[in-house]
């Protein structure tokens, strides 16, 4: 078969593999090739968002929770959703479901066990060289992660846990615990992840928002010492999950090649001021999918409202100058919404209105300082930010 394609997805991670159902869904009929350096998907994260009980990824939603909470060591909220439920849908369940779409598909081809490496424009398409041989391509999409020396951000979210199972009855399966013992200091804020599925087992994480950025596996030993303490029952580890994610990501320069779009967390696509991006990932993967299907030109626009971007950069600027004052905030922000409008707050583009509330609960001065001081700027030699 030839190597020339109309499209290629660099990545069949979240992005790439959403992107790939909705071209399925709009009837997109060129030839189109993935490539995706891994032989075999195992569960290697849990994708979480705030949703109605309904939408298009329903069938896959392994946990739902109604209530959620927060809390400092004086003080916890708990939330209850009208409308929206916090929703959990295993990656290996994302991914097979997926792949399985793709493989009843002739004009999709998903080459996995391959890398791909650099691109070049040549007249109108663009080459690529792979593991497996160069292939050209019309049209791609580069959801490949970052290199380190681009990857820059305001404050990092760092976690290290794992898929626990306990002795004794320790969880109650009805209330996800978001951001549990909140507590911040000069390093940043640290909180407790616990998303409960029965009352033996839990997904558990030891979180940071730090300034600086570090390999996950470094608080390996701070969640084990956190395990110990807050459950005093025999534990067993039935999986890690750790991560590093981009809070308020730095921006990348166009690509050289008009044929090039990036997406996904590489393309900057998480909310800055939460590290949510699945459900924003699936808005694109739709939109993307009906340009693409039309044969109407890409589009590459900046992700979320102008009004979202700035008010996440005042929110990100005031906490990497004020860190020790994050755990207080968040208490704040949850104690003055709704339930529904925490998780809107959270994971989607928040209102005028959902902001005035949020301003009218934190205090002024940390923020007006953050504006006049203008907005920091991203130390590129070692990845933090300076003030
Ligand atoms: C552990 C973890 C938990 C998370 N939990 C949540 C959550 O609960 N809620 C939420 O909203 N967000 C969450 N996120 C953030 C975000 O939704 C995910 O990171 C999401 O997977 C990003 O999708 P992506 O396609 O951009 O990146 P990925 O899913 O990481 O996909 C990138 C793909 O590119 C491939 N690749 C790498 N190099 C090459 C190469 N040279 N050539 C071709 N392909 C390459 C990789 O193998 C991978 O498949 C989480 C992130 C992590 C890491």
């Amino acid at each position: 078969m030839s190597n020339s394609y109309d499209l290629a997805i660099l990545g069949a991670g979240c992005a790439g593999l959403s992107l790939a159902r909705e071209l399925i869904r709009h009837g997109y009929s060129k030839r189109a090739v993935i490539i995706e350096p891994r032989d075999t998907y195992s569960h290697d994260r849990t994708w979480c968002f705030w949703a109605n009980a309904q939408h298009e990824l329903s069938d896959l939603v392994s946990e739902r929770w109604s209530q959620w909470q927060l809390s400092t060591p004086r003080r916890a909220i708990r939330h209850t959703g009208a409308k929206l439920s916090y929703q959990q849908i295993r990656s290996d369940d994302f991914y097979h479901a997926h792949l399985a779409k793709i493989a009843h598909r002739s004009n999709i081809e998903l080459l996995t066990g391959v890398t791909a490496g650099p691109m070049a424009d040549h007249d109108d398409r663009v080459e690529i060289e792979t593991t497996a041989g160069a292939i050209s391509a019309r049209r791609v999409i580069d959801t490949r992660p970052r290199p380190p020396q681009h990857d820059q951000a305001t404050i990092w979210q760092i976690f290290s846990g794992a898929e626990v199972e306990t002795e004794e009855a320790c969880f109650d399966p009805s209330v996800a615990g978001l951001m549990q013992q909140m507590t911040s200091d000069e390093s940043g804020l640290k909180f407790t992840y616990i998303l409960p599925m029965t009352a033996h087992t839990a997904l558990i994480q030891t979180t940071r928002f730090a300034l600086r950025k570090s390999a996950p596996d470094t608080l390996d030993r701070e969640f084990e010492r956190d395990l110990r303490t807050a459950f005093k029952t025999k534990t067993k580890i039935r999986r890690h999950e750790r991560g590093c994610l981009p809070m308020g990501q730095a921006p990348q320069s166009p690509h050289p090649s008009a044929r090039v779009f990036r997406a996904g967390q590489a393309a900057g696509i998480l909310r800055a001021s939460s590290g949510y991006g699945f459900l924003r990932i699936q808005t694109w993967a739709e939109s993307t999918a009906e340009e693409l299907a039309s044969g109407r030109r890409l589009s590459e626009k900046p992700f979320g409202s102008p009004l979202e971007r700035k008010m996440d950069a005042i929110f990100l600027a005031a906490m990497s100058r004020s860190p020790y004052a994050a755990a207080d905030w968040f208490a704040r922000i949850a104690n003055q919404l709704s339930g529904d409008e925490f998780g809107r707050f959270m994971s989607q583009s928040p209102s005028l209105h959902l902001w005035l509330k949020v301003v009218s609960a934190l205090p002024k001065a940390p923020f007006v300082r953050a504006l006049l001081a203008g907005m920091p700027k991203i130390d590129r030699a070692d990845h933090r930010v300076a003030t």
